[in-house]
């Protein structure tokens, strides 16, 4: 049935950690921070249909410093040429972030108690030369991709 679908599902996120879900770094659309929002990129934005964009700085798409909500163009004058920048620094939506190795329960759990329901995905490189570990962006996960996740799973029968 679709009921015990969805309790199996529920179950199998247990085992489950945030870099099996998640969307990669590569296939996300994000923007340097420099963007001049006119009318041309804000038609291209909303084509292309996300609802958050994260944003990034100095060229960097493992630095991002914030998130573009699509419902933030709303209100915006193409002709200011406002960057995106500007927006951001005007919403300052909060970017979260997770661990890829963090069990997808404790990430939905976070995603209840907040409003974000979006995590940039980081993941930890330890060097035996360099004293402070770095940090690489690795991808993005939403709410959307954990419920994904328990929807699915199939009930495999042994
Ligand atoms: P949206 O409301 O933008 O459709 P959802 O939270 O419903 O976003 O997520 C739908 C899927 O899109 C998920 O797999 C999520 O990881 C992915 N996603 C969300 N935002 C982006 C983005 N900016 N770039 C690429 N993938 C994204």
């Amino acid at each position: 049935s679709d009921e015990l679908k969805i309790a199996v599902g529920a179950m199998e996120i247990a085992d489950k950690i945030v870099e099996q879900v998640m969307t990669k770094i590569d296939d996300v659309f994000m923007l340097p921070d420099e963007t001049i929002l006119n009318a041309k990129m804000i038609a291209e934005i909303v084509r292309i249909g996300y609802t958050r964009i994260p944003v990034y700085s100095e060229s960097d798409r493992n630095n991002v410093t914030g998130l573009l909500f699509v419902k933030d163009l709303a209100l915006l004058d193409p002709d200011d040429n406002f960057s995106v920048r500007t927006v951001c620094g005007y919403h300052q939506h909060p970017v979260k972030y997770v661990f890829n190795d963090t069990p997808l329960a404790v990430v939905l759990e976070s995603f209840k108690k907040g409003d974000g329901h979006l995590a940039m995905v980081k993941k930890v490189h330890i060097s035996e030369t360099v004293e402070d570990p770095s940090y690489e962006l690795v991808g993005l996960v939403t709410l959307e991709d954990i419920v994904e996740e328990i929807l699915q799973a199939e009930i495999v029968d042994e």
